[in-house]
């Protein structure tokens, strides 16, 4: 005999049900599926060859049971064939291991979700085996049965559901914390930290950056890289922009930013390009370096300078002097040199001390840097011995200019001590650069000269070194 439409529509509706809980739970067991499918594979077949398969082969009487609330059930009594016996067999047998697959699960994930597959799954086996010895007639109850046990799968499968709302509720709270600390991030960055769209348009910002730019939130949506930028015309950083839209290459770069207010500041900028949903985005981060620029001016002066004098060092005036001087080669300029030594230093340090000499040095240095003009060039090359470029000065000129230093030295009184003044003098050796004379080194070998030969002159005098010769201007 043929199953009817409704017994096999009744068991694909269970099956769809049996899938359904599975669905809905986030780990979907791959056995669990496939036992329930056998199962039901088999109950369907079984049904299809022996459509009483689960019903007695001889049934030997029938018996009325009374229930308590007056209700009168009729049962058959009668013997089981093999079959039968072998059907209910492996239906324990597959309902236990649905059960045990289940309790697998559980143990290597305890979710809500899965313990609550697994009551699913035991109450549908529960009503199975109610409705089996419902109907061989070991016992009688109320008809919970099989629908009992499918209506129980659909209460679980709400439970499962809402299960999964849960989840998808708690997945959107774990977004929103994660969105929070990212956001605290971007507050408590110094960085100013902000994303550009393809165009260049300015889409999000932190408040670092508006702040660094002292611009507001509404200028977000409206303002573009060029607008901040003072350097974007700086072909070479828009060339690297260019290429980080092409590539994921990380870009950093030195560049200056011009604030609302139009002062400019230095930036260090690095730019990444991100896809986001098939459109290109540039995520950028600017650091103030003004401060940082600066130190390291200043650290960069310091390397220049003597730190006694506050004179430019030997290093520094050699290569300030050889830049005049290529300058002065070039465009046929005059140019001289002094070279400048206090007479008898070693006495002054000798009788008032190496403090009291180091305070010579220093007022020394401040009579050249008031005597001199800013585009003069002062160095100490060493102990009391000093070079002075005269940029765009003759060689008579300069002469009066060294002559008019050393009268000056000569007559300035210098207190080193409380009440206590001294008096020193120097001599001047010059050179003139002339047609002969386009390197430094000669223009100091000569200046050099004429200071010993000063030296060896008497001191306190100034002599310029004229074709070997040292001379006074006479
Ligand atoms: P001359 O007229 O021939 O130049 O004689 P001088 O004594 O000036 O020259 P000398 O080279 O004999 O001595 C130079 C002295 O300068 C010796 C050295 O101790 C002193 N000196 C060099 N550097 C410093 C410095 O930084 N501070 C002080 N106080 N003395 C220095
Ligand atoms: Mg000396
Ligand atoms: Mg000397």
């Amino acid at each position: 005999m043929q199953p009817s439409l409704v017994t096999l529509l009744f068991y694909f509706f269970v099956m769809l049900l049996t899938w359904f809980i599975p669905c809905c739970t986030e780990k979907r067991p791959v056995y669990y599926l496939a036992a329930s499918n056998v199962f039901f594979a088999l109950m369907l077949i079984l049904n299809i060859v022996r459509p009483y398969g689960f019903q007695f082969d001889e049934i030997s009487h029938i018996k009325l049971v009374q229930l308590p609330w007056n209700e009168s059930y009729v049962l058959a009594v009668g013997t089981a064939s093999l079959i039968y016996k072998i059907t209910v067999l492996i239906f324990l047998t597959l309902m236990s291991y649905l059960i045990y697959t289940l309790f697998l699960v559980i143990r290597n994930n305890p979710s809500r979700n899965n313990i609550a597959m697994l009551l699913a799954t035991f109450f549908l086996v529960a009503s199975y085996l109610e409705a089996i010895l419902v109907r061989t007639g070991l016992i009688n109850f109320l008809p919970l049965g099989t629908f009992g046990g499918l209506g129980l799968i659909i209460v679980m499968s709400i439970i499962l559901n809402k299960e999964h709302a849960d989840e998808r509720n708690s997945a959107a709270i774990a977004i929103a914390k994660q969105h929070k600390k990212l956001e605290t991030i971007l507050k408590t960055a110094n960085d100013g930290i902000y994303v550009l769209d393809k165009n260049g348009v300015l889409v999000q910002a932190n408040d670092a950056f508006l702040n660094m730019l002292k611009l507001d939130k509404s200028s977000i949506g409206k303002l573009k890289l060029s607008d901040w930028n003072a350097t974007l015309e700086n072909a070479d950083l828009k060339q690297q922009v260019q290429s980080v839209l092409k590539s994921n290459q990380k870009v950093v770069a030195e560049t200056q930013h011009r604030r609302s207010d139009g002062m400019i500041i230095n930036v260090e900028i690095s730019i990444n390009a991100v896809d986001i949903d098939g459109d290109r985005f540039l995520f950028c981060a600017s650091r103030d370096i003004t401060e940082r620029k600066l130190l390291q001016k200043e650290l960069e002066r310091q390397a220049h300078l003597d730190s006694l004098t506050t004179l430019n060092n030997r290093g520094y005036f050699m290569l300030l002097s050889e830049q005049e001087l290529a300058r002065a080669v070039r465009y046929a300029s005059e140019l001289t040199l002094l070279m400048l030594d206090i007479d008898n230093f070693k006495k002054i340090n000798d009788t008032y001390g190496h403090k009291c000499g180091d305070i010579v040095l220093q007022k020394l240095a401040e009579i050249f840097q008031k005597s001199l003009r800013e585009v003069d060039i002062i160095g100490r090359l060493g102990g009391e011995e000093f070079a002075i470029l005269l940029p765009e000065t003759g060689r008579n000129h300069a002469f009066e200019i060294a002559e008019r230093l050393r009268t000056n030295i000569a007559n300035t009184e210098i207190e080193i001590l409380d009440n206590q003044s001294i008096k020193f003098t120097v001599s001047i050796g010059v050179a003139a650069l002339n047609p002969n004379v386009h390197k430094l080194d000669d223009l100091l070998i000569m200046a050099d000269k004429a200071l010993y030969d000063a030296k060896n002159s008497g001191r306190n005098l100034v002599l310029i070194a004229d074709n070997g010769k040292s001379s006074d201007i006479s």
